[in-house]
């Protein structure tokens, strides 16, 4: 009672020194994440509204957004302080009941160290950062992920490993796909084991439909390889029933019938098993979430990826390499980034963009931890552990099939669904397979306590009560591996497995990597698009809660804590959106485009409208937009923009009369990736509705919109949103995400299902989990609990505010490309450098790396137009840091002058020599044109405030691509 008092007394009054709701008022709290989320005080806003010229931030909306645009005003939901946050969630994750687990299918205990707990995963330096594009301050994750690639190539067998993937499914069909494009698309056939995970299969199923691929499910080892043209074989190991086999015999069968043969495995096993590689497979795909971190009900985790050398090309997702900077020293950056969706567009390799970058380094770093013979040792132990359970089941009578097994024993000829709700009743899980069989997964957390509870178990079933201790019979010697499987090889040979044995040199190791990078805790991060507001410690905090982390297979009953969370945010979500239902199966917003797409897909097949494959997508769209769009079997028609950077509706209607026939959807971000709020973009609805199709909306932009309006109000059928950009999940360096998509209620039936918890709409399952990285989802939820109704429109108008005060100011010494009506951006601008090409030969990047001097991460590069920079401030940045940014911008613009005049030599010069790194800076033999402290620091404040030292020069781009090497180099690394 005393709760709903106090939250109705906040609604009304709360404000402190922001003034955001009605007046100050004396017994306000101080703890509102409100005040805190925004970056601007309310005298810096009145400063900010009078340098753009407008009198109210009443005013500034009203001339920013197009008066015709339909309005979405939120309901009054209250505000809540940080402690409430932290309290509602810690009582929500106490309603997850956290069973003694042992569902596998994929997800598996396992112990984060403490020490990357503490200083990765709730770590802002390391999980506010962005994806490594700017390599010069990068260094520290592009290291991590090597550790990470290098862990996968040496635990797989095979050379190439990328970093990483969205989930095991979804590898699975990265896998298909990948084969099939080997064999230049002209074998349309896929085997597929029918031992594989059901997810992975239907995620495979799902993939292959739209590109016209027939998958058949079946027992591999008797099928007739020649019967189809086969591009590709995929077969698990260890797999659904436990089964771990060598597949060398078979590999040969399969590359006879000229196919690619792929392995699904399972990390932990390689440890103390022959690899995918050492049986002759082209291709092994996994989860790497057992290598500490956390089920969180299904994600986030690494998928991990590897294949040949000669199909480097072919890989999708981040690619990793080494390289060097312009003095020659080793450098690290992603390899062959001219891959990237940017560039190639609908013949990318995959629409990845964000990925499980955090996880990844998470992933690699236990393995760091644990060394060579740590991890030996876990999967020895795993294995030895059910090889105790298998040996008593046996002796009991149960009937095990499974004959070689690394951590998975099932158990048939039972009632599988009396066994389950048995052992439910002792608090424990284990998963049916099928009517008459059950399957026990072990993992690192699984100790022999847990065997002996099982066993006794079982043992009571078959009417045996004497008092059993499994475990006691192998005091002496425990079981072996079966010796055909056994590995040969060794595993994690680099020293960086080798030589970390105390929390000291970890600790120290994981700071120094830290040191090497920019994130948030930094420096602001504009980069245009990507929304890299603030991920706060309050929103973060409930992550790690115990009752968060469970296995999304458990039986809904103990999950009602999640089940209640997700159905809170759905409902805000929808009202945010303007949608009717959200569909939370994707992990990152181009994996929403693709969930969406095949949403549409589905819709209209049911409509008698299969026929309807034309996808209209603007020139201004981002790159994932058509990868998406292709991977949706749809046919690309580009749209032309106007002079002003709008969609040209001319082109749009005469496209859509054009393809009346074949029209499914236009793909439309919204405002523009220009940075401007289009006044056609209703009527640009209207006409694709005409001609029959329907509007997919790129929601990437929202944080300009909540609030305030609303792809549904506008007049959208689906809309992905990224909760990594908008409603603050932390970008990790490069994931997690979550790209929930949201549509009208005609496409509410074909949204995407989960075959095994058997939810959702009729659409194909689009990813391992139903609720896709669910254990970040708290956030969200926090973001928009804590700021209500009215903070949620406030944080747009202050996105807006901060984006227009630095147009205003550059304005004067740089061109901004595109603004609305009234002269207004907004949320985020598109700043024009290509003059600047012309007269003093600096390019976009010259200034992306200078910034680096400054201490400042580069805005967007080149997106959506070359020789500029998109920036968005986003609302949570302060007047001061704004300013800063804008006074670096404008030295920039003196140091080019310099150019243009000719007192600074056109080749030889801070921009052409930035980044500057310590090394260069400090070195005896500095000959540059320029003092070192106009090289160092450019202006006072870089130097007050503690400057960040990039550690290497400029990297060599064309370098790395040329000798491509995915794997932490030996030489250069000092423990
Ligand atoms: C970020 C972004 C995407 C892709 O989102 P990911 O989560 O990185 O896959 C798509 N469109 C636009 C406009 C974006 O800014």
């Amino acid at each position: 009672m005393l709760g709903v008092r106090r939250l109705n007394f906040i609604r009304k009054f709360a404000t402190k020194n922001q003034q955001y709701f009605v007046d100050l008022h004396p017994l306000a709290p101080s703890n509102l994440l409100i005040d805190r989320h925004m970056g601007p005080s309310s005298s810096e806003r009145e400063k900010m509204l009078a340098e753009i010229g407008c009198k109210s931030m009443d005013e500034l909306i009203e001339k920013t957004l197009p008066p015709k645009l339909p309005r979405n005003k939120l309901p009054d939901w209250p505000v809540k302080t940080e402690q409430d946050i932290i309290g509602e969630l810690y009582n929500l994750s106490k309603e997850n009941t956290v069973a003694k687990n042992y569902l596998g299918g994929g997800y598996y205990g396992t112990y984060t160290p403490p020490v990357i707990l503490r200083n990765v995963l709730s770590n802002p330096a390391w999980y506010t950062s962005y994806t490594p594009y700017q390599a010069e301050i990068s260094q520290g994750r592009l290291e991590a992920l090597l550790i990470y690639q290098t862990m996968v190539s040496s635990l797989t067998g095979l050379p190439i490993g990328n970093a990483s993937l969205l989930d095991e499914g979804t590898a699975g069909a990265e896998a298909m796909t990948m084969s099939y494009t080997i064999h230049n698309r002209k074998k349309t056939h896929f085997l597929v084991s029918n031992k594989v995970f059901p997810q992975t299969i239907a995620c495979i199923q799902t993939r292959a439909e739209p590109l016209g691929i027939t998958v058949h499910v079946g027992d591999v080892e008797s099928f007739d390889l020649a019967k189809f043209p086969l591009c590709g074989v995929l077969v698990q190991s260890p797999d659904l029933l436990g089964e771990i086999k060598d597949f060398s015999a078979f590999s040969s069968k399969v590359h006879e019938a000229g196919a690619t043969f792929i392995m699904g495995s399972d990390l932990l096993s390689l440890c103390i098993m022959k690899s995918p590689g050492e049986m002759g497979a082209d291709i092994s795909y996994g989860s790497s979430q057992r290598f500490g971190v956390p089920m969180g009900y299904g994600g986030p985790y690494a998928a991990f990826f590897s294949a040949k050398e000669e199909d480097i090309r072919k890989m999708p997702g981040r690619i990793i390499g080494v390289s060097i900077d312009k003095n020659g020293q080793t450098a690290y950056r992603m390899t062959m980034q001219t891959r990237e969706q940017h560039i190639r567009r609908e013949k990318a390799t995959s629409n990845i963009c964000t990925a499980q970058a955090l996880l990844a380094n998470m992933a690699g770093l236990y393995s760091v931890y644990h060394g060579a013979e740590g991890m030996k040792m876990i999967a020895s132990r795993v294995h030895a552990l059910s090889s105790i359970l298998k040996q008593n089941l046996q002796d009991l009578g149960y009937k095990v099939p499974t004959l070689n097994h690394f951590d998975t024993i099932s158990v048939s000829g039972i009632d599988a669904a009396k066994l389950v709700e048995t052992f439910e009743k002792n608090g424990i899980n284990i998963r049916k397979i099928r009517n008459d069989t059950v399957s026990l997964s072990f993992d690192e957390t699984t100790t022999p306590d847990d065997v002996n509870t099982l066993v006794s178990i079982f043992a009571s079933l078959k009417g045996t009560n004497k008092n059993i201790c499994a475990v006691d019979q192998y005091n002496k010697s425990a079981p072996e591996f079966p010796s055909t499987l056994k590995r040969e090889s060794a595993i994690l040979t680099h020293p960086i497995f080798n030589s970390i044995h105390s929390e000291h040199q970890m600790l120290r190791y994981l700071y120094r990597l830290q040191r090497k990078d920019i994130s948030l805790a930094n420096s602001m991060i504009p980069l245009g698009s990507c929304t890299m507001k603030l991920n706060a410690t309050c929103e973060m905090i409930p992550i790690t809660f115990e009752g968060f982390n469970v296995h999304p297979h458990a039986p809904l009953k103990q999950v009602q804590g999640y089940q209640k969370l997700i159905g809170g945010l759905r409902n805000k979500l929808c009202a945010i959106t303007g949608f009717d239902e959200i569909s939370f199966q994707s992990n990152s917003g181009a994996q929403g485009e693709y969930s969406g797409l095949i949403t549409i897909r589905n819709y209209l097949k049911s409509t008698n409208n299969a026929k309807r494959t034309a996808c209209l997508i603007p020139n201004s769209a981002h790159g994932t937009n058509p990868a998406s769009a292709a991977m949706a079997g749809m046919n690309i028609i580009k749209v032309e923009c106007d002079k002003k950077g709008n969609i040209s509706i001319d082109d749009l209607k005469q496209k859509a009369q054009q393809f009346k026939d074949e029209l499914a959807c236009l793909m439309a971000t919204y405002p523009s990736t220009h940075g401007v709020f289009e006044e056609e973009i209703v009527e640009a609805c209207e006409i694709i509705h005409h001609y029959g199709g329907q509007v997919y909306m790129d929601g990437a932009n929202m944080n300009a919109q909540v609030g305030l309006t609303s792809p549904g109000h506008i007049g959208a059928d689906v809309c992905h949103l990224n909760l990594h950009k908008t409603f603050a999940i932390p970008h990790g360096g490069g994931g997690p995400g979550m790209g929930p998509i949201g549509v009208k209620k005609h496409l509410a039936p074909f949204l995407p299902r989960d075959v095994v918890l058997g939810l959702g709409g009729q659409g194909g399952q689009i990813s391992s989990s139903h609720f896709a990285s669910a254990s970040i989802l708290p956030i969200s939820w926090a973001y928009i609990e804590a700021l209500g109704g009215n903070g949620l429109a406030e944080a747009s108008k202050h996105a807006i505010l901060n984006a227009n005060y630095i147009r205003k100011r550059l304005e004067k010494y740089y061109g901004i490309v595109y603004t609305g009506d009234q002269g207004m951006c907004a949320h985020e601008m598109l700043v024009d450098l290509r003059p600047f090409k012309v007269t003093a030969n600096i390019t976009e990047e010259d200034i992306a790396k200078r910034l680096m001097d400054y201490g400042f991460h580069a805005p967007t590069m080149s997106f959506p137009i070359h020789g500029t920079l998109m920036i968005e401030p986003t609302e949570s940045e302060d007047k001061g840091e704004l300013d800063r940014l804008i006074d670096a911008l404008i030295k920039i613009r003196e140091e080019i002058h310099e150019i243009e005049t000719g007192s600074a030599d056109k080749n030889n010069n801070v921009l052409k020599n930035a980044p500057h790194s310590l090394d260069e800076v400090i070195s005896v033999n500095w000959d540059k044109p320029y003092s070192r402290e106009k090289a160092g620091f450019p202006l006072p404040w870089v130097r007050t405030r503690g400057k960040f030292w990039p550690t290497v020069a400029r990297v060599d781009n064309v370098w790395g691509d040329k000798h491509p090497s995915t794997v932490l180099p030996e030489i250069d690394f000092h423990l």
